[in-house]
């Protein structure tokens, strides 16, 4: 069977790029390995800015609880040594909380609706392109054939290995890939109001086990989710279930969690935690979200740039299938976009990331004394802004304040 081009992954990545290409005429074939609706290891925050997809922000405004748990307007980040705490609560909101099953599968479903094929518990084996072709190849060893292939099948993607083979890229390092473990725990609406407010409190506790990352509370409706992370090397020397239970006992004392909870279904995935990689595209292929190395390397958010990054490559894509030019050169352009949109800003986060674990202390104490870095410190990590154009200012500040808070040692 034929198609113009075919999604391998039912990610929020993949699904937009099939729900926009299919809204547009394109014959699309959309490819997951589980079956729908499937959990998906994550802290399920959504990123404010996500509501600049009018389809999203519709849902969002009219139709909440179809996938919105609840919205977070209040964040702690709290130092290694508990010590110190930026609290920051916010007007508007700083993160909605999200369910991963329930909102992937509204994606699918999106993407269903405008004409996509889905076909849902298959695993893509391999895939190869020719001058003339791209070829998609089962495990069950069915076959298709298409123009063009989107790559959105997260860290380990198979089309984003023949890509790396095929332009003679470096394979995926262990350092440079993140590695995090999330459980949620249902503890029922009134705990949550009593310990994290309607604000819907979230809890960052940086360098958690010592690791580069850190662990997190993210309350939704009547369910804490609850988790760590950090790189994959540094996971694989821990006792990551010992490290998981400290720190629900650490949460147990301060009274974030019911004495009660134990873990039972503690799951991981790894993220691209560090650097995208160097070429998302070549002749016939395009790499969208995880599978392109979109992610945070501040704090592992992943969503919104899986999901713009959908958007940018159907626009690239539809151009091409106008053309009908499916060569490297002509989907060059879908590199060009997403780095002018925020492919600067994840190198400068990755900056601050260095420097945040280097000195988690001293950045927390300044966030929570100085009003100014306490905005900057939150806005980092809910990806709310152009880091890179004013990575300058934020350094400024951060010298500022070790003069009058360390060196004069004023409050
Ligand atoms: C524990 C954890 C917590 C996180 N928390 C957050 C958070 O709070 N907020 C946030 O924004 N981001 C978070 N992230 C990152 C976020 O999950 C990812 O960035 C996001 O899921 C990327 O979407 P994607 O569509 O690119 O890939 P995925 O969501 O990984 O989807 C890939 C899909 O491809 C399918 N697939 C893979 N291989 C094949 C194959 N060979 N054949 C067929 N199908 C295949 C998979 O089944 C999957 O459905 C977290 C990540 C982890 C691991």
């Amino acid at each position: 069977m034929n198609y113009d081009v075919i999604v391998v992954g039912a990610g929020p990545s993949g699904s937009t790029v099939a729900k926009f290409l299919s809204e547009k005429g394109v014959k699309v074939l959309l490819i997951d390995k589980d079956k729908f609706p499937r959990d998906k290891p994550c802290g399920g925050g959504l990123c404010e800015h996500i509501t600049e997809f009018d389809y999203i922000r519709g849902k969002i405004e009219k139709n909440p609880s179809d996938f919105l748990e609840s919205i977070c307007i209040r964040s702690k980040i709290v130092s290694p040594s508990a010590k110190h705490t930026t609290d920051y609560l916010s007007e508007t909101p700083l993160f909605y909380n999200i369910r991963r099953k329930k909102f992937d599968h509204m994606l699918v479903q999106f993407a269903i609706d405008a004409g996509a094929e889905f076909l849902e518990s298959c695993k893509v084996k391999e895939v190869f392109t020719t001058q003339e072709k791209a070829v998609v190849e089962l495990a069950n060893n069915k076959e298709f054939i298409c123009k063009v292939i989107v790559g959105a099948g997260g860290t380990y993607d198979v089309v984003a290995n023949y890509l790396r083979k095929k332009e003679g890229l470096k394979k995926k390092q262990g350092k440079y890939i993140g590695m995090a473990v999330v459980e949620e725990f249902k503890v029922g609406e009134e705990f949550i109001d009593g310990a994290y407010g309607k604000e819907r409190t979230s809890m960052i506790n940086l360098k958690h086990a010592n690791l580069n990352g850190y662990a997190w509370v993210f309350s939704k409706h009547d369910v804490l989710n609850i988790g760590f992370g950090g790189f994959n090397d540094e996971m694989k020397k821990i006792d990551i279930k010992k490290e998981f239970k400290n720190y629900l006992d650490f949460l147990k004392m301060r009274g974030y969690l019911p004495k009660w909870v134990k873990s039972k279904k503690l799951i991981g995935a790894p993220l691209p935690f560090i650097g995208n990689i160097k070429k998302t595209y070549t002749d016939r292929i395009i790499l969208v979200g995880d599978a392109a190395g979109f992610v945070s390397p501040l704090t592992g958010e992943g969503i919104h740039y899986a999901i713009d990054s959908g958007k940018i490559a159907s626009e690239v894509i539809s151009k091409a299938l106008e053309k009908e030019d499916f060569s490297a050169q002509s989907l060059k352009t879908y590199q060009h976009i997403w780095m002018k949109r925020w492919g600067k800003d994840l190198e400068s986060l990755r900056f601050f990331h260095r420097l945040l674990m280097r000195y988690p202390e001293k950045f927390v104490k300044y966030g929570s004394k100085d009003e100014k870095l306490k905005k900057i410190f939150i806005d980092l990590f809910i990806g709310n802004m152009n880091t890179s154009r004013i990575k300058c200012k934020i350094v400024s500040r951060i010298i500022m304040d070790f003069f009058i808070y360390d060196v004069f040692r004023r409050g």
